[in-house]
């Protein structure tokens, strides 16, 4: 008798999406004339920068050549994008990363996702709160907790990102050996400095953990003083792997493509204390389970890199912000206190009522959809994420409708 990972049977399920979906229709359905506004989404809304188009185009037309057809490239992606890469993201910060420490994925979430099977059974996790849900249920999945009990798995350190410590979580006093941060967050927009990262590398070196650390919305930082990536910090290389996407940054939601480094410096070991490089093991893993990222994609991707793709991207994702900055003016003026914003596309409002509840008000009185922070995590209660990802009509038409809504 065929028997299942019974893991998967003490996993939460997510009702959030599906929750905001139904409350959404039997709005509608009840209104008809009353159009909704959706600020709930984390997914981006404009279309390709123009150079990723064209590289699409010119790259289509290669493999439909004999002389320049491509079948299957290197699993750990072309060396023109992971060059292009090191160069731009890591060289120009200051941060030494071989292109050859770069894996070109399809995505973050796979990546954040698989990351965790290299590692042992029984480490002990320290996972913030509220949370991109990924991190968590990728560990339930692998039995490395125990049930739900109230909403947390028993087994994992939750670093509670509240009010009170500005959503940047606390280092635990306990020690924890593999850590997941993100940062600028989601969903809570907020971004660590130099000082505040250095910590979480001094505390990952003194108990030889790991950093997992997702940066996939460094390209909205604008503050010059916040490090965009984990390796501007000294002593990164021996503790932290990181992820970049090209979704938020260049519009690849739909068309897929991202990358992890895996400094080769980083290290862990074996029960008998024998030394890994988690470089080659990650390597072992990419190349047995993964057939590399389309060449067109590739194509496109590497397209950001030169001078009218940065122009484009930063462009793209300087209109986000300039929606993320009317909505985060409008909050305030309301009243409530947010973080984010500011170097992210989430603003992440302190709404100092149950979440479900704002969430419902803002739908029956201004027909304007947010995300309910108790969807994120325990931590999450009291707020809610609205998100810059939409035009810039609709941004001014909910935010109006929102300061009818609550005068
Ligand atoms: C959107 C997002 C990603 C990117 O995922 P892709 O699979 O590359 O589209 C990664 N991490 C977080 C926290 C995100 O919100």
């Amino acid at each position: 008798m065929i028997r299942i990972n019974e893991n998967y049977t003490k996993l939460k399920a997510s009702y959030l999406f599906s929750d905001i979906a139904r409350r959404v229709n039997t709005f509608a359905a009840a209104h008809p004339g009353q159009p909704v506004i959706r600020l709930g989404i984390g997914d981006v809304t404009e279309p390709l920068p123009p150079v990723c188009v064209e590289a699409l185009h010119a790259a289509s037309d290669e493999m439909g050549q004999r002389a320049t057809f491509k079948g299957y490239g290197p699993e750990q992606g072309y060396a023109f994008l992971r060059e292009a890469i090191a160069q731009h993201d890591f060289a120009a910060r200051g941060c030494a990363i071989d292109p050859d420490e770069i894996f070109v994925s399809d995505g973050a979430k796979c990546d954040c996702g698989n990351i965790q099977e290299i590692f042992a059974h029984d480490l002990r996790l320290a996972i913030p709160d509220p949370v991109y849900p990924v991190y968590v249920d990728t560990n339930v999945m692998a039995g490395r907790t125990g049930p739900n009990v109230d909403g947390r798995y028993e087994g994992i350190t939750y670093l509670d990102c509240t009010p009170a410590n500005g959503y940047i979580p606390a280092i635990p006093t306990a020690a924890s050996d593999l850590i997941y941060l993100c940062f600028p967050n989601n969903p809570t927009g907020a971004v660590a400095t130099k000082a505040q990262l250095a910590a979480w590398v001094d505390y990952a070196r003194r108990h030889r953990a790991i950093i997992l650390f997702d940066a996939a919305y460094e390209s909205f930082i604008r503050d010059p003083r916040i490090p965009h990536s984990i390796y501007e910090i000294d002593g990164a290389r021996e503790v932290a792997i990181e992820f970049r996407s090209f979704s938020k940054t260049a519009g690849f939601t739909g068309t897929r493509c991202a990358f992890t480094v895996i400094p080769k410096s980083l290290k862990a070991w074996d029960a008998a204390g024998h030394e890994h490089s988690l470089h080659a093991m990650w390597n072992r893993r990419h190349t047995t389970k993964f057939n590399g990222v389309a060449y067109p994609i590739q194509r496109a991707a590497a397209a950001i890199y030169t001078d009218a793709g940065r122009q484009q991207t930063r462009a793209l994702t300087s209109f986000y912000l300039e929606n993320a900055a009317l909505i985060r003016k409008a909050m305030l003026q309301l009243g409530f206190t947010c973080s984010g914003g500011d170097n992210a596309p989430y603003i992440w409002v302190n709404v100092g009522r149950d979440s479900w509840e704002f969430f419902d008000l803002l739908l029956n009185r201004a027909q304007v959809v947010c995300t309910p922070g108790a969807g994120f995590g325990k931590c999450g209660e009291g707020h809610v994420r609205i998100s810059a990802f939409n035009s810039r009509d609709n941004v001014v038409a909910a935010l109006e409708r929102i300061a009818q809504a609550l005068k």
